[in-house]
C-alpha cells in the first residue's frame, strides 16, 4: 500500500512529488503529462530563477526534477475513480491499473473555460491568452481585447493598464459586473470608462482624450482581432522562411 498516491504533474503535483520523496512517504505520481498547463505557454516569465522559460523547457525540468528522487510514476494514464477501502482508498487508472493508498494529494489543476469561437483553438499561444497575470508582458505596446466584465475580466483589464496601448473590455450584458473597487482602479491608471454596453478605453491615454468604443457585434469584433492575430502568424511564418526554419 502506498502512504500517498499524487494525481497530476503540473508544477503543484511535480512540487508535491518532490517534497513527498524528501519525506521518504512512499509515493506514486500519477499524471496524463508533465508540466499540465504552462506546457502550450510560449514563454513563461515569472518563474524564479529563469528569466524566461518555454513552457515545453518547464515542463521537462519539471519531469527531470521530479525523476531524481525515488517515487514511483505513473505518466500518460488518469485517475478515473478512487473508492474508499479500509484504511485508505483504492484508485482506477484508465490503464487499468490499481493503487492502493492511505492518502490521496489531487494536484489535478484545471482547464481554461474556452469562448468557443472561430480562430481561438488556432491562436491559443499565439495572441488568444487566458491569463493576464501570466501573459500581460507579452502585450506590451499592443491593442488588447479583454472579453468578461465580471472580476476576473476587471483584474485583467487591470494589470494590463501598465502594458497594453489600447484595452477593449467587451461586456455582453448590459451591466459590468465585477467590484466597484478594480474598476476605480482601472480609472486611476488614466483609462475613461463610459458606462453601457460597451466600454471604451481612450486610445492614447497621454492626451486625456476618452475614446468610446461603441461596438455592436461582439463577434465581429472578435473576428478583427483574429484577422490581426492571422496576419501575425504570417508575418512569423515568413520570418521563419527567410531564415531556413
Ligand atoms: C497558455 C498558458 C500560459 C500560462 N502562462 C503562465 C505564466 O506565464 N505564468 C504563470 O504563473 N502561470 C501561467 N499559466 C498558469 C499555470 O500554467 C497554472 O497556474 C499551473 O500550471 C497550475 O499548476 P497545477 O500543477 O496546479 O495544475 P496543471 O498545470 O493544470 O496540472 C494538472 C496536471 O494534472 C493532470 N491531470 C488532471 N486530471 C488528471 C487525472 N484524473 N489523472 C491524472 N492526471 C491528471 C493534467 O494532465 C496536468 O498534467 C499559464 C497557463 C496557460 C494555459
Amino acid at each position: 500500500m502506498y502512504d500517498l498516491v499524487i494525481i497530476g504533474g503540473g508544477p503543484a503535483g511535480a512540487a508535491a512529488g518532490v517534497y513527498a520523496a524528501r519525506k521518504k512517504i512512499k509515493t506514486v505520481l500519477i499524471t496524463e503529462n508533465f508540466g499540465g498547463q504552462s506546457v502550450v505557454s510560449i514563454e513563461v516569465q515569472n518563474w524564479i530563477g529563469e528569466k524566461s522559460i518555454s513552457g515545453l523547457e518547464l515542463a521537462r525540468k519539471l519531469e527531470e526534477h521530479v525523476r531524481t528522487h525515488k517515487i514511483d510514476i505513473e505518466e500518460s494514464d488518469m485517475v478515473e475513480r478512487v473508492e474508499k477501502i479500509s484504511g485508505g482508498f483504492k484508485v482506477f487508472s484508465k490503464n487499468g491499473k490499481q493503487f492502493e493508498t492511505k492518502s490521496i494529494l489531487a494536484a489535478s489543476g484545471s482547464r481554461r473555460k474556452k469562448l468557443g469561437v472561430p480562430g481561438e483553438k488556432e491562436f491559443g499561444g499565439k495572441g488568444v491568452a487566458y491569463c493576464a497575470t501570466c501573459d500581460a508582458p507579452l502585450f506590451t505596446g499592443k491593442t488588447v481585447a479583454v472579453i468578461g466584465a465580471g472580476n476576473v475580466g476587471l483584474e485583467a483589464a487591470r494589470d494590463l493598464t501598465s502594458y497594453a496601448k489600447k484595452i477593449y473590455l467587451l461586456v455582453r450584458s448590459e451591466k459590468i459586473r465585477g467590484d466597484i473597487v478594480t474598476l476605480e482602479e482601472i480609472s486611476k491608471n488614466g483609462y475613461v470608462l463610459t458606462p453601457g454596453r460597451y466600454v471604451g478605453i481612450p486610445e492614447e491615454i497621454d492626451d486625456g482624450i476618452p475614446f468610446e468604443i461603441k461596438m455592436k457585434q461582439y463577434s465581429d469584433d472578435l473576428n478583427k482581432y483574429f484577422e490581426e492575430g492571422k496576419k501575425l502568424e504570417d508575418e512569423i511564418k515568413n520570418n521563419l522562411k527567410k531564415i531556413n526554419l
